[in-house]
């Protein structure tokens, strides 16, 4: 984390946080940028130890771990690539002058709409997730007379113990095809006219922290590329997909990311397939903090709530997966702490940060931590509330990349 006090107030790099509230108010989002950088520059340098004549390892970001358009500029000038769930993130790539040719376009399911304009704009690989998207896709690029260069995504039935609702690698999840499908379908896709099947992708889940499900998924990727092989399908690529942890308390131990390349390199060497990486919040998660302000200091039964500006529709993380993202205080108080249930103003009651230990007064300023990823991506204007503002600071200066917007363009589309 690039945050740190400085006579008793909090730094990002070096700007003091406070300079932009005053400026911008709360909540808002801000991120280090040399913070998510220097985890791009490590994710090449790392794969680049591995990279051969024919083997070119790849970084393709989630855009929806944070799609701000400044941040995806920022990535896309370290020519990397993009993996986007939707139409609407590979319009952003665009925005942010990203190339559509080193897009990977994911999903469960996508549109008709979708499909053609990814199809227009000339998408690297298409990971298909099912037989019937296979159909769709063929018939799409008989439709456009053009050829389509394909991966499947597997579901090899690994458990990532990682919490229930960022696990996608079980049979029981929606995503992916099962090795004995994806096998008949490698098949059908090798004979049509219209498609070509370059690689193989799957992700098993979200915030994983230890790297033996990696090994063990990179395993059973090779036995299906072996059976392919014999059946005369080469592939180019495998695609390993994202998943890579982070340490939100400062006591989780957490793999590097030299180490999560090496897990999965190391096996590749001598082959000829290249390694593709979807990696999210492992880029962005630990750059941005949330900075919220105290409203009011409310005591219930033998219970004190900290209730700030900051809601669920701002930061759905703790509602959404239980997660817990540390606190920490603008401004350090003398005295001692005390014990608070940080809530949000949002009706409902999942609308809360868990407890933390503050010494805090109404009006005083927070700063919830790690929330570069998954935070204004999953934002929504839920109570009629406005999402944040965000801020971009580069060393000691710092720019608005998002206004906050007002409540006229929240009804702007709305007739009556
Ligand atoms: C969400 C997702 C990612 C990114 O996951 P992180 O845990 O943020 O690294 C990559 N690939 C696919 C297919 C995803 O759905």
């Amino acid at each position: 984390m690039t945050i740190n006090y400085i006579n008793h107030e909090l730094y990002m790099e070096k700007v003091r946080l406070y300079d932009i509230i005053s400026k911008v108010g709360t909540p808002t989002y801000v991120y280090s940028k040399a913070c998510f950088m220097s985890r791009i520059t490590r994710y090449m340098n790392a794969l680049k130890k591995y990279q051969t004549a024919t083997q070119k390892h790849q970084i393709h970001y989630a855009v929806k771990a944070n799609s701000n358009l400044t941040i995806l500029k920022n990535i896309a000038a370290e020519n990397i690539g993009f993996d986007v769930v939707s139409f609407g993130e590979l319009d952003r790539v665009i925005r942010a002058n990203g190339s559509a040719k080193k897009n990977i376009f994911s999903g469960v399911s996508k549109t008709e709409y979708e499909l053609n304009a990814a199809i227009a704009l000339g998408i690297h690989c298409f990971n298909i997730e099912s037989e019937a998207e296979l159909n769709q896709i063929q018939y799409l690029a008989e439709h456009n007379k053009t050829m389509i260069d394909i991966a499947f995504r597997v579901n090899l039935d690994i458990d990532p113990k990682t919490h229930p609702y960022i696990s996608t690698g079980l049979e029981k999840n929606k995503f992916g095809i099962d090795i004995p499908l994806a096998k008949k379908l490698y098949l059908v896709a090798a004979k049509s006219s219209v498609l070509r099947p370059i690689g193989v992708a799957c992700h098993i889940g979200s915030q994983l922290t230890d790297l033996a499900p990696f090994s063990d998924a990179l395993t059973r990727v090779f036995d299906l590329v072996s059976y392919l092989k014999k059946n005369n399908i080469t592939l180019q690529h495998i695609d390993m997909g994202g998943g890579l942890g982070i340490p939100y308390e400062p006591t989780m131990i957490m793999p590097t990311i030299e180490s999560y390349i090496d897990t999965l390199c190391s096996p590749l060497q001598g082959r000829s397939e290249s390694l593709f990486l979807e990696p999210g919040r492992s880029i962005i998660g630990e750059s941005g903090v949330l900075l919220t302000q105290v409203n009011l200091i409310k005591h219930q039964k033998n219970k004190t709530f900290a209730m700030i500006d900051a809601g669920m529709n701002d930061l759905l993380r703790p509602a959404l997966y239980h997660a817990k993202h540390r606190i920490c205080e603008l401004k350090v108080r003398s005295g001692s702490a005390e014990s608070y249930h940080v809530v949000g103003p949002v009706c409902e009651t999942s609308d809360q940060f868990c407890s933390h230990h503050l010494m805090i007064k109404p009006g005083d300023y927070l700063s919830i931590l790690d929330v570069g990823a998954y935070g204004m991506s999953m934002a929504s204007n839920y109570n009629t509330r406005l999402k944040p503002a965000e801020v971009l600071v580069t060393d000691n200066t710092w720019h608005v990349i998002r206004q906050r917007g007002s409540y006229h363009d929240l009804c702007q589309l709305e007739k009556i």
